[in-house]
């Protein structure tokens, strides 16, 4: 009998595993791989002022090729469950669709993985042709310190070799099938601060008020693009989130002003090259005037997983099951795909996003059956 990912999608929503609980995911996962034969870890990371996190890695082979199937059990949480109208936490099913917090971000497509592999694992003598592993953390949506990052590190120390990996990330717009992603843009945040002399505002010329000049400073850095895109990215865009003076009377011009930004950027750039981009503009506008711009580290870099035969198989198999050809984007936020990058290609697919992170999560469970599917022959040509 195939493994039923609808009923393994269910029992997963029932574990309220909102970041940083576990709430009985990472078990569920582990007791059911134990039992199809994966040497199962794990593993807790810490960090100082953060909550400790479990995670589970799991592998079964010992040859390669080796495919890393990724996710997230951790879900945000979901508000006002009296708005409701299916519990966040009870798998209920109506009409078709399963309801609950994670059904698509991501405990559906974890669960299609799962059956995917048990399937193609029945259907091979109980072990693949090279080697499956699950990466599954439990701190995605959180502040993402102890998860993923943490989780490649300590495989790779223990002498793990990855050679593709798949992350179920919902990365659908409307139809599974319409969007796979291969890469994702860079995020770089900084603020700019200008200082000045304060006096009263009847008296400027005693003055130096440094608004005047960081909206000058911020009209030249944002006059013209940062670039104009590339082969597979949008222009890299940087947008103002915040000016901040902090000035609580109506006479008195302030000490100094401050804007926030972050900047999504292509494969053009690096921070380097937009701080020296960024600074120059500055520069040019502050006409020897002084100001500075802090920036932020940054975890967050761009990547791009280039269109060839692992790109290709993920999409003929999507094509077979659902007949789209999805598109290859590069949009929207980061992901965990930022951290696996460093250590092998990464492609993205999974549910429809519509109502990721929102009251009444929800997916047709028929898109649970075609993600199996289509994860099952992704899995059948990789190991062919
Ligand atoms: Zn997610």
């Amino acid at each position: 009998m195939p493994a039923d990912p609808i009923e393994l999608a269910r029992e997963l929503l029932r574990c309220p595993s909102v970041t940083p609980q576990e709430g009985g995911a990472l078990t569920f996962l582990e007791n059911i791989l134990e039992r199809a034969g994966f040497s199962v870890y794990r593993v807790v990371f810490s960090e100082p002022d953060a909550d400790d996190i479990d995670n589970l890695y799991a592998r079964i082979g010992t040859a390669g090729p080796h495919l890393v199937l990724a996710g997230h059990t951790d879900v945000v949480p979901p508000g006002d469950e009296t708005r409701w109208q299916h519990p966040p936490f009870a798998g209920d099913i109506a009409d078709g669709v399963l309801f609950g917090r994670g059904a698509v971000d991501m405990k559906g497509p974890i669960a299609c993985e799962l059956a995917a592999v048990l399937d193609h694992l029945a259907a091979n003598g109980g072990r693949p042709k090279g080697s499956i592993s699950f990466l599954i953390t439990g701190d995605e949506e959180g502040i993402a310190v102890n998860g993923t990052v943490k989780l490649l590190q300590w495989a790779i120390a223990r002498g793990e070799k990855i050679d593709h990996c798949i992350l179920g990330e919902p990365t659908n717009p409307k139809h599974l099938g319409d969007m796979i992603k291969i890469g994702r843009r860079g995020s770089l945040n900084g603020t700019l601060i200008v200082t000045g002399t304060p006096g009263h505002v009847a008296y400027p010329a005693l003055a130096d008020n440094p608004v005047r000049r960081i909206v000058t400073i911020m009209a030249a850095v944002m006059a013209d693009p940062l670039d104009s895109g590339s082969a597979h990215f949008d222009p890299s865009n940087l947008e103002f989130t915040s000016i901040d003076v902090g000035n609580k009377t109506v006479n008195v011009i302030p000490a100094e002003a401050r804007a926030r930004f972050n900047i999504r950027y292509n494969d053009h750039h690096t921070p380097t090259s937009l701080q020296t981009l960024v600074e120059a503009r500055a520069s040019a506008a502050a006409q020897g005037r002084h100001f500075r711009i802090e920036w932020d580290p940054s975890n967050a870099d761009v990547f791009l997983t280039r269109p060839g035969p692992f790109v290709e198989l993920v999409t003929g198999a999507i094509a077979d099951v659902t007949g789209r050809q999805p598109e290859l984007s590069t949009a929207g936020g980061t992901s965990d795909a930022r951290f696996i990058k460093d250590y092998c290609p990464v492609v993205e697919f999974g549910l429809v996003n519509a109502t990721m992170h929102k009251i009444d999560e929800n997916v047709a469970t028929d898109d649970l059956l075609a993600l199996t599917a289509i994860y099952r022959r992704i899995l059948d040509r990789y190991f062919a």
